[in-house]
């Protein structure tokens, strides 16, 4: 093997290992959602209405950022659009696109989620809503294209999540924090009578200063 061809089987290994985790923790049902990572100019994605516990190391799929197919024989995730405008327009290396129970359920309440907890400065700022399109459409990959400057996460609305980060770990890390955060609201507006706390803006940019420095030196 080649070191490209090396490099390209570890990055499908670990592409399978997180989309099966997006179905064994219960951030989507069955073919729901799909997962894409960089490998220089090569974009790997799902295929298309596959389970993932199906998936091994013969069935690679890889796009350029064209759109074109240039490795596999199963056909690609119909959310190439998606993924492309992410690499097309960012410095991501890998995008996680989910159907989270407490975010989809946000995305059909707000056209922005409410600044219930700092870690929305994780996510570089307040989550919009990204104006519903059809699954698949240049469309949808356009409203969410808009709802994520600025940011490396948003909602669809009446669909999901997305999420893009420097690796596929962190871009799951990422929509599980999403995730969480939409089930605080949640929790917290449902409550009959009360209305949450919000943070300001001047207190969620105060923490995207602090997290430079969060973790480990
Ligand atoms: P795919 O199976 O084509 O990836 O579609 C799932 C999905 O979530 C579409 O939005
Ligand atoms: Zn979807």
């Amino acid at each position: 093997m080649s070191d490209d061809e090396t490099a390209t089987a570890a990055a499908w290994a670990e592409l399978i290992d997180t989309a099966r985790r997006t179905a064994a923790e219960g951030l989507v049902v069955g073919t729901s959602g799909n997962v894409s990572v960089r490998v220089g100019e090569l974009i790997l994605v799902t295929p298309t209405g596959v389970p993932y516990d199906r998936l091994g190391p013969a069935d690679t799929v890889a796009v350029d950022l064209d759109g074109s197919q240039v490795l596999g024989t199963l056909r690609p995730t119909s959310e190439v659009p998606m993924h492309l405008a992410v690499y097309r327009s960012t410095d991501a290396r890998a995008v996680v696109h989910t159907h989270a129970v407490h975010a989809t359920a946000v995305s059909t309440l707000v056209t922005e989620l409410p600044l219930i907890h700092y870690m929305a400065a994780a996510l570089g700022g307040p989550v919009r809503v990204a104006p519903y399109a059809l699954y698949g459409s240049e469309e949808l990959a356009g409203n969410m294209l808009r709802a994520l400057d600025g940011r490396t996460a948003c909602l669809l609305q009446n669909h999901g999540t997305v999420a893009h980060g420097t690796s596929l770990a962190q871009a799951y890390d990422r929509t599980a924090q999403l995730e969480w955060m939409c089930r605080v609201w949640l929790t917290a507006a449902a409550l009959p009578g009360r209305t949450p706390s919000l943070l300001t803006r001047g207190q969620l940019d105060e923490v995207g200063e602090k997290l430079r420095g969060y973790g480990q030196p």
